[in-house]
């Protein structure tokens, strides 16, 4: 294994509080895990309500101190296009952070993972510059307009599939909005979050405008999410716990923004690139060891492709490279946790027990004692299969055959998810008509995953709630307020009357 290291201050790591590194008040702390051998490799405080609190009181302290919140967005722009440089400067530590954290292997954590997020902060730095309102013309005897203001503290909560962009998504757009945060990130994978709390204070974000706590989600999430003083949250998670938060924010009457689990379908119909069909296929079920929530691991393919792509993918599949994720020419690493292995191995075993059939794969792999998993592809699969409806999140791919644009349409939206979903074809009419059908927050059409920070995601049903990137996110970050000044009549006009 190429050696990787991670920064001294990473590995005995304590919450960002107030612009500092701020211990704990209590003394348990939680094991962070390299997926790619299962070392323990740093630790983090497993935060306490008490420390949740203090997070909070300095965000909320910060944001009415004005010193980000108030300032134009001309200037939080500059220092969000600093924070973008430095993580561009510190790209390839910051990389390896999170591929030793997440077993993403390193050249997508590089070209992928850190490049979205200066990308990002970049975006959010145009945005915050262009926030404003709209004069209104009424019948009032008055001068009336709007103007769009900040939140308040931001409560943002992340999964651990994809820590460093999911966090940026909610950071960069809550900061360029004049919120200030406090950040909770998964207990698996908190590192590159500590790695940025650092860089976003060094670019300028005043103390206290950032904060960010380590912990359980069961211990503190819960508390930040129904802080008095927190004004909105913004999660990003399984469809589970978004449900249970979104009762716990409604109780309290405060706005959620819900990113949740997604279980897309991949149609492939029979006037598609082939060549480019297998391709897409395979990268839309791999990318991230399958943990990703805009993956495509349910594949629908016109009955006449059927069998060549099955074909195509055992072929292909054994001859992914798949190993060390420090080695630049891996595509699948390890997944991200043993709990997140033990389910997939599960799923795959419940859906053969169940009669499906396996093409290639379906089995753990024990490298330098890494968390692998086989590229897997089942077929045989009935529509109302737990494999087919129900989110597996590792490199697994069900295979089922239709016949008609309509079945193929009826097919993918018969999960209840709806986050993204994807058509290959070469009939630009059936490619819109399709994608016009599919319920889902992104259709790709030809291509996966291509993202930019300028094109909202997010979901349908038990997907979620809200979009994030694009000027959409900045509407859910902040709230218009209308100033009606009533004119006085013009004393000349009233004495002529
Ligand atoms: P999870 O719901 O278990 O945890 C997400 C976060 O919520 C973690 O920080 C966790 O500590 C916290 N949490 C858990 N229980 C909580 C509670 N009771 N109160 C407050 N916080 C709590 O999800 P995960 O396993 O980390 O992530 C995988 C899931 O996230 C998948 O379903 C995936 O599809 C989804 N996801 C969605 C998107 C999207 O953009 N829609 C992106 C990535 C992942």
């Amino acid at each position: 294994m190429v050696a990787m290291t991670l920064p001294s201050h990473l590995q005995h790591a304590q919450h960002w509080i107030d612009g500092r590194e701020t211990p704990s008040s209590g003394a348990q702390r939680i094991d962070v895990i390299n997926p790619a051998n299962q070392s323990v490799i740093a630790s983090t405080p497993a935060g306490t309500i008490a420390d949740v609190d203090a997070a909070v009181s300095a965000a909320q302290r910060a944001f009415r101190a004005g010193s980000w919140s108030r300032i134009s967005g001309r200037e939080r722009a500059a220092v969000l296009l600093r924070a973008a440089a430095a993580l561009r400067q510190q790209a390839d530590q910051l990389a390896q952070v999170e591929s030793m954290d997440v077993g993403k292997p390193i050249s997508f954590a590089t070209a992928v993972d850190v490049n979205t997020a200066a990308e990002t902060y970049e975006y959010a730095a145009a945005l915050a510059q262009q926030l404003d309102g709209a004069v209104r013309r009424t019948p009032l005897p008055a001068h009336a307009y709007t103007q769009r203001e900040p939140l308040g503290v931001v409560a943002a909560i992340t999964p651990f599939n994809f820590p460093l962009i999911l966090s940026t998504t909610k950071i960069a757009f809550a900061l360029a909005a004049g919120n200030t945060i406090v950040h909770k990130p998964a207990e698996d994978t908190p590192l590159s979050a500590l790695f940025v709390a650092r860089i976003l204070t060094e670019a300028g974000v005043p103390d206290g405008v950032y904060n960010l706590v380590t912990g359980y989600g069961r211990e503190i999430g819960e508390h930040l999410v129904t802080h008095p003083d927190v004004a909105k949250v913004a999660f990003t998670g399984s469809s589970t716990t978004g449900a249970h938060l979104a009762e716990l924010a409604g109780r309290h009457l405060r706005p959620l923004t819900a990113e949740l689990g997604g279980n897309a379908a991949n149609i492939v119909f029979a006037d598609a690139d082939v060549e480019q069909a297998i391709q897409t296929t395979i990268s839309a079920f791999v990318f991230n060891t399958g943990q990703f929530c805009m993956g495509g691991p349910r594949l629908l393919v016109q009955r006449d492709l059927l069998e060549p792509m099955l074909e195509a993918l055992a072929a292909a599949l054994p001859h992914v490279p798949l190993g060390d994720p420090s080695q630049p020419e891996t595509v699948i690493g390890p997944v991200a946790t043993s709990r997140q292995r033990e389910k997939i191995a599960s799923a795959v075993k419940q859906a053969v027990d169940a009669g499906a059939t396996l093409v290639t794969g379906g089995q753990a792999l024990d490298l330098d004692g890494g968390l692998y998993f086989q590229p897997t592809v089942l077929t045989g699969v009935d529509n109302s299969a737990e494999a087919v409806q129900e989110e597996i999140f590792g490199p697994v791919l069900t295979v089922q055959a239709f016949d008609t644009e309509a079945e193929a349409i009826e097919l993918a939206n018969s999960t209840r998810y709806g986050l993204a979903a994807g058509v290959q074809t070469t009939d630009i009419s059936r490619a819109h008509r399709v994608a016009d059908a599919l319920e889902a927050g992104i259709v790709w059409v030809n291509s996966w995953a291509m993202l930019d920070p300028a094109m909202p995601f997010g979901g349908v049903k038990d997907s979620g709630w809200g979009r994030e990137n694009g000027p959409e996110q900045m509407e859910s970050y902040t709230r218009t307020k209308s100033v009606i000044i009533a004119l006085a009549p013009d004393p000349e006009a009233e004495a002529s009357n």
